[in-house]
C-alpha cells in the first residue's frame, strides 16, 4: 500500500527523492537531502545510509574524488540532516544490495552540506528492535522516523484515502460536527470543557457525532460521513485510547441491507487494498443469539472451532447435583471439547481460574478414556448414558478434554467464550493469515443491570427498536456490529425517526420527560419536524490500522498516542495550569494534584 511519491519540485536542498535513484538513473546527476541513518568508514571511504520519506539511499564519499566533502562526511552522526549532491553511479556487482530499492546504485558525493545536527538518539533509528514502550513516546518524534512507524502511518493513511474514495462515489458528503458540545450518550465518562464565557457551565468533548449526525439526517443531507475524533474517559486497554478516531456515517431512507451493503463495500475496498484477505462481501451475518451460544461473545472468534455445545437436554433428570440444580434454576449446562490435550492440574486449575474470573462457580473437567467412560473429578456422579449423550454433542473421541460450565446463561456464555480464546491462544489454534469477518445482528435492545435492575441499551438509546414495550426483556435492536478476527470493528444501527418512541425509549431507561428535554430537547424536537428513515454506523480507524498492520497496541498507528496510564509523556499532559487560568474560568481546585 506504500504510495508512489512524485518527484519533488527541485530546489536548493534537493531535486530527487532518495528512493527514486535506481539504475534506470545511472550517470545523472541528483541532489538528495535527509537524515543519516547510518555510516561506515571503510578505509578511506566513507558511506552514509541516507534516509529520507522515500526511504534509503547509499552516498559514497571518496577522499580523493572530493576531498572537502570526504572531509565534512568524517563529521556526520546518525541523524544529522544534509543535503547532498553527485553522480548516480551503479555499484560494483559485488556490492549491489537487493534489500534496497536503490541497492544497485550509490550517490557518488562531490558536494555535501551539513543543515542540521543531531544529538546522539536515546535509541538506535536504524534498527526495528524493540525499544520500551515509555522511552519512546517521551521521545515520539523519533520513534515516528523509525521505518516501521513510517509503514503504520502509511497505512493509516492509505485506510482513510480508500475509505474516502469509496464514500465519494456512493455521494457521501463529509461534513464535521463539534468538538464543544453536550454530553453525548456512548455510556463512557465525558470529558468536560469548562466554558469561561458562561461561568459554572462545561462544554462537553463528543464520545461521538451521534446526535449530530442524526440532526444531518432530519437537516435533508441522506448521506454525511466524518473521520471524527472521539473522546471516551475510560480506562484504557491496549485496543482504547481517551481520543480515538472512527469513521462515522449516516444515510437516510435505509434500512439494515443498505447501511450493511455500504460498508461491505467501503470496507471491502479496504481490506482488499491492505492485502487482507477476508472474503469477497456479502459477508456473513449471525444472531447475537447465536454467536453467544457458540462462541460465547458477541464479538466471537470464528477462525477455530471449539464451539460450545448445549448439553442441557442431554442432562436432564440427571441427579448430579451441580449441572441439576442449575438447570431447574433456569440455567444451562454448555461445554466445549478442547480437543486432544495433555493438561496438568495446575493448568487445569489455571483454566478454572479463568472461568470463575467470568463468574462462574466452577469448571468440570473430563478426559475422554478409550472406552469412552471419562477419567474426571464429578464421573462418579454421571451416568453412562449421560456421558454418553454429551460425548455425543461434543464429538469426544478418547483423549479429549472436555470443559463444561454449569450456571446461568448469562455466566457460562462469557465463561466458555473466555475459555475458547485462552485455549487457542495456548495452543496456536488459530490458523496462520486466516481471516474472518461477519456482521452480528439482531442484538437485544435492552439489558437489566443484576444489581439495580435498571434497564440499559446495549447499543445505544437511539437505535431503533423491534417487539413489545410491555416485555423489554424480549425486545431486539436494530443493530448490527462488523467483527474481524474477534475485534469488534464497529457497530451501528437503523435509528428511531419518531419522537414518541424516542420518548418511550428514554423513559423505559429511567429517564423523567424532564430529564429527556434537558438532556436530548433538541433531538426530540427535531424529530417532531419530518425525520426521515435513517441509520448508520461507526468503525474504529485506529482498530482497523492495527489489525491490518498486524499490531497488538492502537498505539502502533496513532502518530501522537496517550500511554497505557493516559498520559502523554512527550508533552507531559495532561497538566497543570496557571491559578490566573482557573480563576479566569471561575474553577477552584479541591484536589490537589499528586505531584504538589
Ligand atoms: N455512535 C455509535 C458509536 O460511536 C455508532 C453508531 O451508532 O453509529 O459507537
Amino acid at each position: 500500500m506504500s504510495p508512489e511519491m512524485r518527484p519533488p519540485r527541485p530546489n536548493g536542498y534537493r531535486d530527487a527523492w532518495c528512493a527514486e535513484l535506481s539504475a534506470a538513473r545511472a550517470g545523472s546527476e541528483a541532489r538528495v537531502a535527509g537524515w543519516v541513518h547510518r555510516r561506515r568508514d571503510h578505509g578511506g571511504l566513507i558511506f552514509i545510509d541516507l534516509r529520507d520519506r522515500s526511504g534509503i539511499l547509499q552516498l559514497v564519499f571518496h577522499p580523493d574524488a572530493a576531498p572537502e566533502a570526504h572531509a565534512a562526511a568524517h563529521r556526520l552522526r546518525s541523524e544529522h540532516v544534509v543535503s547532498a549532491r553527485g553522480e548516480v553511479v551503479r555499484r560494483a556487482a559485488e556490492n549491489v544490495n537487493p534489500a534496497l530499492a536503490t541497492g544497485e546504485v550509490e550517490l557518488a558525493v562531490s558536494e555535501l552540506e551539513l543543515l542540521a545536527e543531531a544529538d546522539t538518539p536515546p535509541f538506535p533509528l536504524d534498527e526495528d528492535g524493540p525499544v520500551d514502550e515509555a522511552l519512546r513516546l517521551r521521545h515520539r518524534p523519533l520513534d515516528l522516523r523509525r521505518p516501521a512507524m513510517q509503514r503504520a502511518l502509511e497505512l493509516r493513511h492509505a485506510v482513510i484515502r480508500i475509505i474516502r474514495s469509496e464514500l465519494e462515489a456512493r455521494d457521501f458528503l463529509e461534513l464535521e460536527t463539534p468538538m464543544l458540545t453536550r454530553s453525548t450518550p456512548e455510556g463512557a465518562r465525558d470529558f468536560l470543557v469548562p466554558a469561561r464565557m458562561s461561568p459554572g457551565s462545561f462544554f462537553a468533548l463528543p464520545q461521538s457525532p451521534q446526535l449530530f449526525k442524526q440532526l444531518l439526517m432530519v437537516a435533508g443531507y441522506e448521506r454525511y460521513y466524518q473521520i471524527a475524533r472521539c473522546f471516551r474517559d475510560e480506562d484504557l486497554r491496549a485496543d482504547r485510547q481517551l481520543e480515538f478516531t472512527q469513521l462515522d456515517l449516516e444515510m437516510s431512507f435505509v434500512d439494515e441491507d443498505d447501511v450493511i451493503e455500504t460498508l461491505e463495500g467501503v470496507m471491502g475496498a479496504v481490506f482488499a487494498g491492505a492485502g487482507f484477505d477476508v472474503g469477497a462481501p456479502p459477508w456473513p451475518r449471525m444472531s447475537y443469539a447465536e454467536a453467544m451460544a457458540r462462541y460465547g461473545s458477541d464479538r466471537p472468534d470464528t477462525r477455530f472451532g471449539l464451539e460450545i455445545g448445549e448439553l442441557g437436554a442431554a442432562l436432564r433428570g440427571t441427579e448430579f447435583k451441580v449441572f441439576a440444580g442449575a438447570l431447574a434454576s433456569g440455567g444451562v449446562v454448555r461445554g466445549i471439547n478442547a480437543g486432544a490435550r495433555e493438561l496438568a492440574r495446575s493448568e487445569l486449575d489455571a483454566l478454572t481460574e479463568l472461568a470463575k474470573l467470568h463468574g462462574a462457580k466452577g469448571l468440570v473437567w473430563a478426559f475422554v478414556q478409550e472406552d469412552g467412560s471419562w477419567r474426571s473429578p464429578v464421573a462418579k456422579f454421571l451416568g453412562g448414558e449421560e456421558i454418553a449423550r454429551v460425548g455425543e454433542i461434543l464429538g469426544a473421541a478418547p483423549g479429549d478434554l472436555l470443559l463444561i460450565v454449569a450456571d446461568g446463561a448469562e455466566i457460562a456464555a462469557p465463561a466458555l467464550g473466555a475459555l475458547r480464546l485462552e485455549l487457542a491462544r495456548r495452543f496456536e489454534l488459530v490458523p496462520e493469515g486466516a481471516h474472518e469477518v461477519r456482521w452480528i445482528v439482531e442484538f437485544p435492545m435492552f439489558e437489566r443491570d443484576a444489581e439495580t435492575g435498571r434497564w440499559s441499551a446495549v447499543h445505544h438509546p437511539f437505535t431503533a427498536p423491534t417487539g413489545d414495550f410491555a416485555d423489554p426483556e424480549t425486545m431486539l435492536s436494530r443493530g448490527y456490529d462488523l467483527i474481524v478476527d474477534g475485534w469488534e470493528l464497529g457497530g451501528g444501527s437503523i435509528r428511531i425517526n419518531r419522537p414518541e418512541v424516542q420518548r418511550e425509549v428514554l423513559s423505559l431507561l429511567g429517564m423523567s420527560g424532564e430529564e429527556a428535554d434537558r438532556r436530548f430537547g433538541f433531538l426530540l424536537e427535531a424529530l417532531r419536524y419530518g425525520a426521515p428513515p435513517h441509520g448508520g454506523i461507526a468503525l474504529g480507524i485506529d482498530r482497523i490500522v492495527a489489525i491490518l498492520g498486524g499490531h497488538d497496541s492502537i498505539r502502533e498507528v496513532i502518530a501522537f498516542p496517550k500511554s497505557a496510564s493516559g498520559a502523554d509523556p512527550l508533552t507531559g499532559a495532561p497538566a497543570e495550569v496557571d491559578v490566573a487560568q482557573l480563576r479566569e474560568l471561575g474553577l477552584s481546585l479541591t484536589a490537589v494534584p499528586l505531584n504538589e
